[in-house]
């Protein structure tokens, strides 16, 4: 094999900024990674020793150098991986610059030893402050060994720059973690001061993050995957219920390189939107390839960042598909983690008059009115559509089935068969509902805030006043603090049916009310609605209203220890169905399980 690296023509060369391409031990380790990577290695080993300052060394199994090529890796602008003017764009998104081994040697001492497989024996070289110092024939495994040693050691001033070990590990570790979500086909280990860190064995992409996040991860990731013109994205997002109180794991690569990319991030946390509690963030492994073309990476030295082309049209694509993901996973979270549940409910009884649940309109039918006698009616949204049609379709699918015996051990769980929408009842704050393959649990109190967070946005966003029940005026004061929040909030107050008057400093007086809040404490209702509100706010996700609709929701459900008749439950089983997000509340917590037949029966296995 003839010697590969070229010298990159002086205008490109200037044309491509110098850069900082070492700031701190973890550049150095992601170009040497990189390096490695790019040799063709399946196993590669970084080996730390005070978080990089005075080793960092990584060996590979890669093609290695020849001993001209050896010598001129360490030259600026020396890169075998572009060979042509055409390829030249492909430098500034690839990133390939030719610098970083040369930046290296720069500011450090080089030791490198490195064999190609046809070579009998390998070549080492020192380097120090970019000077020359000793290259010479050794015995070496075929591959490439280079430890840098004492970074930064005439550069003092960028020396004193770094952090505490701590930090500048966490820096390190992360660039490493990064290399790895981009190449589970790549063996990585770490070692820092002589302590194995990590060892990653070649894997599917989905086996590396369990592997490097832990074994729990895997019933904890969902996979998404689409396809379109300008871009095609896969990778793994956290189910909504193991949302972490920290932001962290959250990655997005772009054609296998890390990238931050807050406009993105945004589009994932829209998507998410309801499903999570305020503080806490989803976790997501999110891997975008688009052609080169489309993107500009080099808008920032250290290459983290990029632009798009499209970049609203990708905005939507990701927020699709993550919704999508959500959406398929997350229906009906049953108790095992299995993926995909199918809620195959019970025919109603053949005999018993079958009430649509669905047919909001002309039945005025309200699950609430015994208590609350709060209901509201809006327009079908698309995934309220398909909601509805899927749990149509599952009663349709069994409506033929003759229907269960009682007792019958075919069945397994058929015992109240006979009876309407099979046997829902209420125990303790649940709803339980029977089906034909298993148990459906439903948390009573976050159904009910579903359905009236619902309801709420949609009279919020109708624009005109919802019913409201008039009182008997009465003055109310707050802290000067909340006083403002109300008056801020005062006209969606009033879209949700309160009549409030502002009396100036921190005094109201309420004289219309919300249905269904009539024998609340207005001053107590008000206090907690301005509580949650104001805890709801350090989450910026959520616009104002929805934060609104939120408190309000939370406040005004159904008691937990309340109890229901079996209309009022099927009615809020019912209603649940057609809401925007039947499986978690506004605060996105839980609010359905399957006990699935299989699990019951594993009970009485003894
Ligand atoms: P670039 O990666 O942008 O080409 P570098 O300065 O990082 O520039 O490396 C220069 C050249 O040295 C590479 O193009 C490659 O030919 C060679 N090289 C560097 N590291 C390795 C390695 N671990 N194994 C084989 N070749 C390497
Ligand atoms: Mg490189």
């Amino acid at each position: 094999m003839p010697d590969i690296i070229k010298l990159l023509p002086d205008s490109v060369a200037n044309q491509i900024a110098a850069g900082e391409v070492i700031q701190r031990p973890a550049s150095a380790v992601k170009e040497l990674l990189e390096n490695a990577v790019d040799a063709g290695s399946d196993d590669v080993q970084l080996i730390i020793k005070d978080a990089g300052r005075t080793l960092i060394q990584v060996v590979d199994n890669g093609c290695g150098m020849s001993v001209t090529d050896a010598r001129m890796s360490f030259e600026r602008h020396a890169t075998s991986k572009i060979n042509a003017a055409k390829d030249l764009f492909a430098i500034r998104t690839l990133g390939f610059r030719g610098e970083a081994l040369a930046s290296i040697a720069a500011i450090a001492q080089i030791e490198m030893k490195t064999k190609r497989v046809e070579d009998e024996v390998g070549t080492k070289l020192l380097i120090e402050g970019s000077k020359f110092k000793d290259q010479s024939p050794c015995t070496t495994t075929d591959g490439t060994s280079i430890s840098v040693k004492n970074l930064f050691f005439n550069v003092p001033a960028r020396r004193n720059f770094l952090k505490s070990n701590t930090a500048e590990l966490r820096h390190v570790t992360e660039e490493f973690l990064r290399m790895a979500m981009v190449n589970p086909e790549v063996t990585l280990s770490m070692y820092a001061n002589d302590k194995l860190i990590y060892k990653l064995k070649k894997s599917g992409l989905k086996e590396r993050i369990v592997a490097i996040y832990g074994n729990n991860y895997k019933e904890r990731l969902v996979p998404v995957e689409q396809e379109s013109s300008i871009i095609n994205i896969k990778g793994f997002i956290g189910k909504p219920e193991y949302a972490r109180k920290t932001r962290g794991e959250q990655y997005f690569f772009v054609n296998n390189r890390f990238i931050k990319h807050p406009y993105l991030h945004h589009s994932i946390d829209q998507a998410y939107q309801e499903l999570l509690p305020s503080d806490t963030f989803p976790s997501y492994f999110i891997y975008i390839e688009t052609e080169a073309d489309r993107i500009d990476i080099n808008i920032h030295p250290t290459k983290t960042e990029v632009n798009f082309q499209d970049q609203q049209h990708i905005y939507a694509i990701l927020k699709s598909a993550v919704r999508q993901a959500l959406g398929k996973f997350n229906i009906s979270p049953a108790i095992d983690f299995d993926v995909e549940q199918s809620i195959n409910f019970m025919p109603p009884d053949k005999n018993a008059p079958i009430r649509n649940p669905f047919d909001t309109q002309s039945s005025d039918y309200n699950p609430f009115e015994n208590q609350d006698g709060i209901s509201y009616k809006k327009p079908e949204t698309e995934r309220e559509k398909s909601n509805r049609e899927h749990w149509e379709m599952l009663f349709d699918k069994n409506a033929d089935l003759p229907p269960p015996q009682a007792g019958s051990t075919q069945t397994g769980i058929a015992v109240e068969a006979g009876h309407a929408a099979s046997g829902t009842f209420q125990f303790g704050k649940y709803i339980v509902a029977g089906s034909s393959n298993g148990i459906l649990l439903i948390d009573r109190k976050r159904a009910h805030e579903r359905i009236l967070y619902d309801g709420f946005m949609a009279q919020l966003q109708s624009d005109t006043t919802s019913s409201q029940q008039e009182l008997f005026p009465q003055q109310v004061s707050f802290p000067l603090s909340d006083a403002e929040i109300v008056r801020e909030l005062k006209p969606d107050l009033e879209l949700l049916g309160f009549n409030i008057n502002d009396l100036g400093k921190n005094n109201f007086v309420v004289s219309g009310v919300p249905a269904g809040t009539m024998n609340k404490n207005i001053k107590d209702l008000l206090e907690k609605i301005l509580e949650n509100y104001k805890k709801n706010l350090l989450d910026l996700s959520q616009d104002a209203r929805a934060n609104l609709a939120r408190a309000m929701a939370v406040n005004m459900a159904v008691k937990s220890d309340k109890q229901m008749g079996i209309e009022e439950l099927e009615g809020l089983v019912s209603q649940l169905f057609s809401s925007s997000v039947p499986e978690t509340s506004p605060s996105g917590k839980l609010i359905m399980r399957v006990l699935k037949q299989e699990n019951i029966e594993k009970l009485f296995n003894k």
